[in-house]
Formats: C-alpha cells, structure tokens, sequence
C-alpha cells in the first residue's frame, strides 16, 4: 500500500513488530545522513500510531486514518526543525496541547523532525516530557546530526539507524519519481535521494541542471558572469553558491583520478585549463568564504558572486 523507499522499509517493519506486540518504545530517534529519508520513514510510522485498526500497517480506511490523509488529526502534533530553529515555547505549547486524552484514536503522537535544530531550552523541555511520558503518548524525532542531540534525550530513545543507500538502489527509486531521470543527472551535487526530491519539488531542477552548461558558456567566453546569474536573487543564491562550490568539488576529485559525472563532462575540462588544480581550490575556498558571509553583509549579495565568477 506504501511506496515507502526499500532501503527504509526493514526500519519501519521492526518498529510495526514492536508495536504489535506491545512493547513498543514511547521516544523513537530515527537517524541517519541528510536526505536519507528519514522524515519519510517517520511519517509512515505516525500512520501507523494513529490507526485505530488492530492491523499491523495503517488500514487506511478508518476515521484516525482519514483524519491524518487530511492532516487534521488532533491528536497529531509536528514540528519542524529545517527553516529555523525550535524554541522552548513551541514546545511547551506541543506538550500542553497533547497532555489530554486522544480525542480520536488510541494514541496521540508528536513529531519533530530535523531535532537538532532545537535550543538547549527546547531540548530540555522535551527531556522533560520524555521523563514523564503521558500515556499512550509517543514521541518521535528525526535528525541527521544525532549526537548534537542531548544524550540524555538519546538515551531515553529507541534508536532506529538509516542505512545510507548505494546509488543503485538510489537510481531504481528515483525511476520512479516525478522528473527522476533528471534527477539522475544531479549526481555531481548529491546522491542523497531525498535531497534529489526536494529540490523537484520546490521548482529548483533546472536552477541547479541548467549551471553546469552556463558555467561552461562562460568560461568560453560565450556569456557573461552576469549571464550565468541571470534570475538569481537573494532566495535561491545559496542554491547557486551550493551549485558553484559542488562543480569545484567534483573538478578538484577528478583531477585526482575520481570519473567526472557525465554533467560535468564539458565544464570540467574548461575549468581545469583555466584555473589548474591550485586554482580550483583556492576557487572553492573563497566560495565557502563567501557563502558563509552573504547575508552578513549590506553588499548585494548577486553582485558578491559575479565578482567572484569574474575570477574564474
Ligand atoms: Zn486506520
């Protein structure tokens, strides 16, 4: 019924065992690398939770389960942790809203995804909660920077380890996803297929397949620096600056004897006359450089990064 990723189903069939049998943890830790999938993993184990069935896998059909396809289940709580940090009152707030009886189903479930965004008060207020669990209550973070989490938080979870996929199974999954042969051609910049996804889904595909082949119209003296940022403002510039620094990353492993990806067949070449191995690195430095300080500074940020191209 689910077209859960296979590398991450051997995960979720352990915790649907747990559960049946009742000896299921109430604080779950789903860890693994960025884009691994595990938020993916961790809202199939939600659906599980929250189903009022007695079935192993969420039954779909029942009220706790038409309630989260609707993603109005009162007696579900998510907080994520990706665009900005998780503060203490957010927290709070979660436990006070979910320390009454389900109103729906059997269980009631919080979820706090990207977990090591959250402040040392945040954490606190969720060793708190994990200390004195409520009942029926469960709580499930996800992270790929686990051990920044509290280890008093981490050992009062289950465990549950990611493992990272090789590209194969990457390749056949991605097969299977809108614009996944797309995707396929980003392999210079990630592997990491939910990493892939979420750049297809915020409308980023061709930013990121589209700079290689401008890099390249540049470096040829076909286009300008300006022309290879021509739509870049100050929202997707760290996509472009993570672009940049990726394609120098790519080039500088070549040139040590790593296969180019077949997208940087023609830009690579071209870098490497111009710049030499020495160049690219001191290229990548002053990339991160300047990454780090963009929006520290009053300069526009679009006229930094043409300065910078205009050295390459
Ligand atoms: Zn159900």
């Amino acid at each position: 019924m689910t077209m859960l990723a296979p590398w991450l189903t051997p995960s979720l069939h352990q915790i649907q065992a747990l559960k049946q049998s009742n000896s299921l943890s109430h604080a779950l830790l789903l860890t693994g690398a960025d884009g691994v999938g595990q938020e993916s993993l961790a809202r199939e184990m939600v659906k599980d939770l929250m189903c009022e069935s007695q079935q192993t896998a969420a039954c779909g059909e029942c009220h706790s389960c038409q309630l989260m396809k609707a993603e109005t289940h009162p007696d579900f709580r998510v907080l994520d942790g990706e665009e900005a940090g998780i503060k203490v009152d957010q927290i709070r707030l979660l436990v006070k809203q979910i320390s009454q009886k389900p109103q729906v189903g059997q269980n009631k479930v919080v979820l706090i995804t990207h977990a090591q965004a959250m402040n040392i008060n945040a954490a606190n207020a969720v060793l708190k909660a994990l200390e004195e669990p409520a009942a029926k209550t469960y709580f499930i973070l996800t992270s790929s920077q686990s051990t920044s989490l509290l280890p008093t938080i981490r050992s009062r979870c289950l465990l549950v380890n990611i493992p990272t996929p090789n590209q194969a199974d990457v390749e056949t999954w991605l097969s299977q996803q809108a614009d996944g042969d797309n995707l396929k051609t980003l392999f210079w910049l990630t592997t990491q297929p939910f990493r892939l996804q979420s750049i297809q889904q915020q409308g980023k595909l061709s930013l990121y397949t589209e700079l290689p082949g401008r890099l390249a119209d540049m470096l040829q003296g076909n286009i300008s620096s300006t022309e290879v940022l021509k739509g870049v403002d100050s929202k997707n510039i760290d996509d472009i600056c993570n672009g940049l620094s990726a394609i120098l990353h790519q080039c500088i492993l070549s040139s040590t004897g790593t296969m180019i990806e077949d997208a940087l067949r023609d830009v690579y070449p071209l870098l490497m006359a111009r710049l030499g191995i020495q160049g690219l690195m001191l290229r990548y430095q002053a990339l991160q450089a300047l990454k780090s300080d963009l929006h520290k500074t009053n300069l526009n940020p679009v006229m930094q990064l043409t300065h910078e191209l205009n050295h390459w």
